[in-house]
């Protein structure tokens, strides 16, 4: 009786749904692994980025350093020239460069100010960044362990459900096992589908004409939907009783509610009941 209401194949599909599950849980792993690690990656690299700007602009400070102690020289030098200069001209001379000098001097070091300020700037940054990725770093070496540990379990449940399967299969019929497999072979998930209780294809809702109906319930041959093309199985007896006693609780249910609404009405209506009862 199990094998004619191809309880088999039912339990097979349903062994098929598990393992595509099982199987997509773990596909679904590398947008997980990329999650966990992208925070600590992307502070990475805005912090190697901030450690070369520090560099380059602490580089940049050093010539310009360099470049004030030159024009001190100088200015120190002309200083020197103007107190030995021989005529007017000659002062005129010095005097116009020494305050080119002068000039060029309070210049550099307006820019040496401002560098040093965005120096330390960028090194507080430095500082915070270096802080929060050795913080992202500390909790991807965890979170990847458990992903990781997450990931074996899934693999061991599908090659569990594959030995159960395998073991499962070798009791088939082999008949009903070939259709199966052929079925699913066209990429669909769908292969096996009980009859409703009108008679109608469980997965396409097609009606089953009555003569198949009645073979398809006696478990006669392997039928086919011809709708979309699941194999037909007959109702188990238990499921189709708990429906026909769902059916039954959600009518008595029905029909509770609506005596509730007539006994409001008659309870609000209750003086003209009995004064038309006298
Ligand atoms: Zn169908």
């Amino acid at each position: 009786m199990t094998q004619r209401r191809r309880t088999a194949l039912k339990e097979l599909q349903e062994l098929d749904q598990d393992l595509l599950d099982a199987k997509e849980g773990i596909q679904d792993y590398d947008p997980k692994f990329e999650a966990v690690e992208n925070p600590a990656l992307v502070l990475e690299s805005e912090t190697v980025r901030t450690r070369s700007r520090v560099q380059e602009m602490k580089l940049e400070e050093r010539r310009l350093e360099l470049s004030l102690e030159e024009k001190k020289t100088r200015q120190e030098r002309l200083d020197e020239r103007l107190g030995s200069v021989k005529n007017l001209r000659e002062e005129a001379a010095v005097s116009a460069e020494l305050e080119m000098v002068k000039r060029a001097l309070q210049s550099d070091e307006q820019e040496a100010f401002s560098l040093l300020d965005q120096i330390r700037t960028l090194e507080d940054k430095l500082a915070d960044l270096e802080v929060r990725y050795a913080e992202a770093k500390g909790l991807v070496e965890p979170a990847l362990a458990a992903l990781i540990a997450e990931r074996d379990a899934g693999k061991a449940a599908v090659a569990a459900l594959v030995a159960q399967r395998e073991s499962f299969v070798a009791g088939m019929d082999p008949v009903e096992l070939k259709l199966y497999e052929g079925i699913r072979r066209g990429g669909r998930r769908k292969a096996v589908a009980e009859l409703t209780l009108d008679g109608a294809c469980a997965n396409c809702f097609g009606v089953i004409p009555l003569q198949l109906q009645n073979e398809i319930r006696h478990g006669n041959g392997l039928h086919r939907c011809e709708a979309c093309g699941v194999i037909l199985a007959a109702p188990d007896p238990d499921a189709a009783e708990a429906e026909a006693a769902a059916e039954a609780a959600k009518l008595a249910t029905a029909a509770a509610v609506v005596a509730d609404q007539a006994n409001g009405d008659e309870a609000g209506t209750a003086d003209d009941g009995e004064a038309e009862e006298e």
